[in-house]
């Protein structure tokens, strides 16, 4: 696995500054055969291997994780966010019936998909309507018949040779596949939902075994007809590089607004969901993972990029390092606190490790204390943006400055400030104020005695 030739090939080290070149490329070297092992295709490999390069070379070392766990922690990042970072939802029409049009090759698993849509969906809570388009293979009404029986949910099919009494057939619609038209289907489908005030058409289509000409036509003549809200583009994960061609057949034939991946359950990697991903710009919305109805869920970015990677276990591990690593730092930084050594260095490294956790003020405001009339109006006084100033002197300064902030005299300041693109006041503000904090930690320090024992005489 990825996780182990990593390990292998990559000392452990720890440093300070930026990654280097050199483990930047061995890393993407390997994460670029574990993609391409998952069967993500080539041109979309070297993409988002380059990018995730770049990025890489621009990345701070963490202290906690070696060179090697930080691209891999920095590609799965990258990875989760181009699979969509949040789910996207479904998107519901205003005006009911949404229409949900289900588009793919043959075989890659529309009909099922339509059954499993149907099941989810009444367990939001709407009235789904399955129209069956698919006059293609004899049985594909059947299977869809039986699909939605199992779902508990109504199939709107045509009947053999005619068009239903009562529903108004458009000039035009020829007749052309024996059993009846598709487009006029579900048309029909659509007006009928409308009528029984079903909320949800789910429009399930032909597919072939290849893309070809009469598949994008009818699928598009089916689109024009029914203008659906979503037009979900479903493809068998199982078909790895193909995914591409496929991917951009429809999208040029068809057009659509959302992925799913099925067959999740077989042993494909997912390499196609950053194909389809990749070229399509579309999101995915849904995975299928097995036959029965409740083998289906919301697509999860994460869980993919693992798979993807094939390499869950890494991750957590990068997980575990960087909290026992922060735990570590603090435990560190309270040792310093309780002696009054606290270093402006330490005093970044807090604020980094902090400001990672979400806006400063309500991170503060769970610090014991924080209920204290002092405390409560110094963190009213505490903003995001006052902090990236204060980080940026903090930069710009040595790392003697940093190490002893007493030796920052008057034109040590003026430097500072020239460097990070603050007054001079702001930098002494600064200096001032992190001497006043540090007297003020030292005492209550030693009033909760945290700082494990370590506590200073005062
Ligand atoms: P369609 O031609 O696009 O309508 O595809 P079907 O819905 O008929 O599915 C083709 C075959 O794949 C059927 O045998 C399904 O039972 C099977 N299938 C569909 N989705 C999945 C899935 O997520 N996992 C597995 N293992 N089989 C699936
Ligand atoms: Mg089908």
């Amino acid at each position: 696995t990825l996780s182990e030739r990593l390990s292998g090939t990559l000392a452990n080290l720890r440093g300070k500054g930026r990654l280097s070149e050199a483990d930047i490329d061995a890393t993407a070297r390997e994460i670029r055969i574990a993609l391409l092992e998952a069967d993500v295709a080539l041109p979309v490999v070297r993409g988002f291997v380059a990018r995730t390069k770049e990025r890489a070379k621009g990345a701070e070392v963490s202290g906690a994780l070696n060179p090697a766990q930080q691209v891999v922690k920095i590609v799965n990042e990258e990875l989760v966010s181009v699979l969509g970072g949040e789910t996207r939802r479904l998107r519901f029409s205003k005006e009911p019936p949404t229409v949900i049009m289900l588009a793919g090759l043959q075989g890659s698993g529309k009909t099922t998909l339509a059954g499993k849509l149907a099941f989810w969906l009444k367990s939001q809570g709407h009235t789904p309507l399955l129209v069956a388009c698919d006059l293609q293979r004899p049985n594909a009404v059947t299977q869809l018949q039986i699909v939605g029986e199992r779902a508990g949910a109504t199939v709107f099919a045509p009947h053999p040779g005619a068009s239903a009494a009562g529903h108004q057939t458009q000039p035009g619609s020829a007749e052309r596949n024996g059993v009846g038209d598709p487009v006029d289907v579900a048309r029909r489908g659509v007006a009928h939902a409308r009528d029984k005030m079903y909320d949800v058409v789910v429009v399930d289509t032909a597919g072939r075994l290849g893309v070809d000409e009469e598949l994008m036509r009818q699928a598009a003549d089916i689109r024009d007809a029914v203008r659906p809200d979503e037009t979900l583009f479903v493809v068998d994960a199982m078909i790895g590089q193909d995914a591409v061609a496929t991917a951009e057949a429809f999208r040029d034939g068809v057009g659509f607004t959302g992925v799913v991946l099925t067959k999740l359950d077989g042993d494909a990697r997912g390499g196609a969901a950053l194909s389809v991903r990749e070229v399509t710009g579309q999101p995915i919305l849904f995975a299928s993972d097995g036959e029965k109805l409740e083998n289906f869920d919301v697509f999860h970015p994460d869980r993919m990029a693992s798979r993807i990677l094939g390499m869950g276990d890494l991750l957590t591990l990068i997980e575990q390092a960087e909290g026992a690593f922060d735990q570590e730092q603090s435990e560190k930084a309270a040792a310093k606190i309780a002696s009054g050594e606290l270093s402006l260095e330490d005093f970044l490294e807090q604020m980094m490790a902090i400001r990672k956790m979400g806006p400063i003020g309500n991170i503060l405001g769970m610090l014991p204390g924080a209920n204290t009339g002092q405390m409560k109006h110094a963190l009213a006084q505490v903003d995001d943006r006052h902090l990236d100033k204060l980080q940026a002197i903090i930069r710009g300064m040595t790392p003697a400055e940093r190490a002893d902030p007493k030796i920052i005299n008057g034109s040590r300041r003026l430097r500072i400030a020239n460097g990070s693109g603050v007054a001079v006041g702001d930098v002494n503000d600064l200096v001032n104020r992190f001497f006043e904090a540090r007297k003020m930690m030292k005492q209550m320090a030693g009033q909760f005695g945290f700082g494990g024992g370590q506590r200073s005489a005062t």
